[in-house]
């Protein structure tokens, strides 16, 4: 009788109906959420892009026969294992493993990025080497930690005044315009891999032989682009069941009696409501809170107001060369050349093809209403070939055409006063019954791809038997907390 009652409520269980979960954003922690939930049947997804494509920021795209990504992407051997196994196992042989080969400009020299203890000691001016590694050496002592913690204090304690004012300070204030004491401490800890003498050395003694792992100085790159590995998850995805929309902006959520109702979705000219059990977002968090509208409460809207995203424009430029040369990244710390990485993806992907055509890509780190925004791509084009030659880099090949492609939001910035602004969006959030807010946009982290699809897998996780466990999402929130970025 036991054994009857047992096997109904089993049944019953296998037809109650799963939660319909909207995921909104189609990057990678959107994807994520979407095959993970998909895969392990626990909900009903609908995925909602608003782009023409998948994978966000991490997206390829091609032009002239060369697949290009939206900026440098590689996926770091560092990644979790599991995630780092899903994907090997959904790209397979088209997954590579590449050597990296860049170059970063100090002091008028370029010298192999990642760092080498061979080429600091040969390719630095000698004097300029040897003040980097005392100064760094002597931080400490000479930088007493100030009442009030900035990103330059912690920076300058760690790494000592040559480092930073040759490097960090000029190249961070190009990433998100700010100076060095108006960014937030956290900032140095999750952005600066190397952000103590200690953590400096312990990263370019990893690449001595004999201390070097399989994977040390490495990356792992899809052969047809690093937007292939959000183009696979959704296409596994979409084999578990997941509908996913593209074209599909999210205009609107409806909250009622503090619970998500609806969602509101402009497709063209039409607008359309779909009901909904949960709303898993990947957007950024000023999109989100604005398309709450009045269901959040002024002090939410005023603080998303206040919150900044760093804009980017990635100048491209295509080349009737084979190869513009051998590296694939080229950094530039300092203020007077604008951008702040040129890649080639020929190079990342170990691509021949096409013959006679190479596409570089620049990283112009810009806002919406500076003056670079609206130059047009000819412009841009003609700028950058300008300061790539002021680095010495050669200026022989001839133009085809240039392009461009602006991302509104390449990096949460952390000035001083966001963890505040954040704590009271998130407060809001999590109180919100069926609304979670996640990925790189989402919980405004300086997030790789692998620590985007940490968090979706994260999600996934907490959802069991159609109930979100936040307390289990809590302990995750404090892992991601630890999630360091790699250049
Ligand atoms: C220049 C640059 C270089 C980088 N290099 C690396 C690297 O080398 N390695 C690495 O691992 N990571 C790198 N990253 C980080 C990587 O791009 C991110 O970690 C990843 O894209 C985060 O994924 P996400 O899904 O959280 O967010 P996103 O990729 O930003 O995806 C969010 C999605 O939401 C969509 N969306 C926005 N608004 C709406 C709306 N209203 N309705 C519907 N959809 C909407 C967007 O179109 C987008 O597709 C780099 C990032 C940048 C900017």
């Amino acid at each position: 009788m036991a054994d009857a009652q047992a096997l109904a409520e089993m049944r019953l269980e296998s037809v109650k109906p799963r939660p319909k979960v909207a995921v909104l954003g189609g990057g990678p922690a959107g994807l994520g959420a979407a095959w993970r939930l998909s895969t392990e049947g626990k909900a009903a997804v609908d995925l909602f892009e608003a782009g023409p494509r998948v994978g966000g920021n991490a997206a390829s795209f091609e032009a002239d026969g060369v697949m290009c990504d939206f900026g440098s992407h590689r996926l770091h051997p560092a990644s979790d294992p599991k995630i780092l196994a899903d994907i090997k196992a959904l790209l397979g042989d088209d997954l590579l493993l590449r050597p990296r080969h860049g170059r970063i400009r100090l002091k008028d020299s370029w010298i192999h990025f990642p760092l080498k203890p061979i080429d600091l000691a040969t390719r630095l001016p000698t004097g300029f080497a040897a003040s980097l590694f005392i100064d760094a050496a002597t931080a400490k002592l000479r930088a007493p930690k100030p009442e009030i913690e900035t990103f330059g204090s912690v920076l300058l304690g760690g790494l000592g005044r040559t480092m930073c004012e040759s490097f960090y300070f000029p190249y961070m204030k190009k990433l998100w315009g700010l100076g060095p004491d108006d960014l937030a401490p956290t900032l140095a800890r999750r952005r600066v891999s190397g952000s103590s003498l200690p953590k400096l050395l312990a990263k370019i003694l990893r690449s001595l032989p004999g201390l070097k792992s399989e994977t040390t100085g490495k990356f792992y790159y899809p052969r047809r682009g690093f937007g292939a590995i959000s183009e696979r998850l959704a296409a596994a995805a979409r084999e578990a069941g997941a509908n996913i929309r593209l074209n599909a902006r999210v205009e609107g959520i409806e909250i009622a009696d503090n619970r998500v109702r609806s969602i509101e979705i402009k497709d063209g000219a039409a607008i359309e409501r779909v009901k909904v059990d949960a709303v898993w977002s990947t957007l950024p968090l000023t999109t989100l809170v604005r398309a709450a509208g009045d269901a959040a409460p002024e002090s939410v809207r005023t603080a998303a107001n206040a919150m900044r995203y760093r804009g980017m424009i990635l100048v491209y430029l295509v080349l009737e060369t084979d190869q513009y040369t051998e590296f694939d990244a080229h950094y530039f710390p300092e203020l007077s050349i604008p951008i702040s990485r040129l890649s080639e993806p020929k190079n990342y992907a170990a691509s021949a093809e096409p013959e006679g055509l190479t596409v570089l890509c620049a990283e112009l780190p810009s806002d919406p209403g500076d003056a670079y925004w609206p130059m047009d791509d000819d412009a841009l084009g003609c700028a950058l070939y300008a300061w790539l030659g002021a680095a010495g880099l050669p200026q022989s090949a001839k133009i085809k055409r240039a392009f461009t492609r602006r991302l509104p939001f390449a990096y949460p910035v952390y000035d001083r006063d966001f963890e505040r602004r954040f704590a009271t969006l998130d407060d809001w959030i999590s109180g919100v019954e069926g609304l979670l807010t996640f990925g790189r946009q989402g919980l405004f982290a300086h997030d790789n791809t692998h620590h985007a699809l940490a968090m979706a897998y994260a999600a996934a996780d907490c959802l069991e038997a159609g109930v979100f466990d936040k307390t289990k999402w809590s302990r995750y929130r404090e892992e991601f907390q630890t999630h360091v970025v790699e250049d």
